[in-house]
């Protein structure tokens, strides 16, 4: 039973990283430039970027299957090099992400990095 449901969450977190980026490939891919927007309202709340109190369990177990760090192994591979990330808002220094919910320092980075086309 214990390696069934290991087995099953083992699964899950895989498969969600991958379905989530799917879909907000599809959805970025119809709607233009609405990015900032969504940048401007996530950011203009948000001071503590490692406050995830705000988040639901299932959210919090979102944003984990994605290996999120709040410090990127590799500079080069950091959120604020990531066309996923949200940049802060004026009156904060936390971003977003448009894979997961919560806080997101520009110096962090996880799994689904996807460089900034120039
Ligand atoms: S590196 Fe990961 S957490 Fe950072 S903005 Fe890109 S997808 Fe989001």
């Amino acid at each position: 039973m214990t390696n069934h449901m290991n087995r099953r969450a083992f699964i899950f977190r895989l498969s969600l990283p991958v379905s989530m980026a799917s879909s907000m490939i599809i959805s970025l891919s119809g709607c233009g430039g609405e990015v900032k927007d969504m940048s401007e309202k996530k950011s203009e709340t948000t001071t503590d970027c490692e406050d995830l109190s705000g988040l639901s369990e299932s959210e919090r177990m979102a944003r984990d299957s994605f290996g999120y760090e709040a410090q990127a192994a590799l500079p080069e591979r950091s959120c604020m090099h990531c066309k996923l990330f949200i940049p802060p808002g004026k009156a904060s220094t936390c971003g977003g992400c448009l894979l997961f919910k919560g806080a997101v320092k520009p110096e962090g980075s996880c799994i689904q990095f996807a460089p900034k086309e120039s």
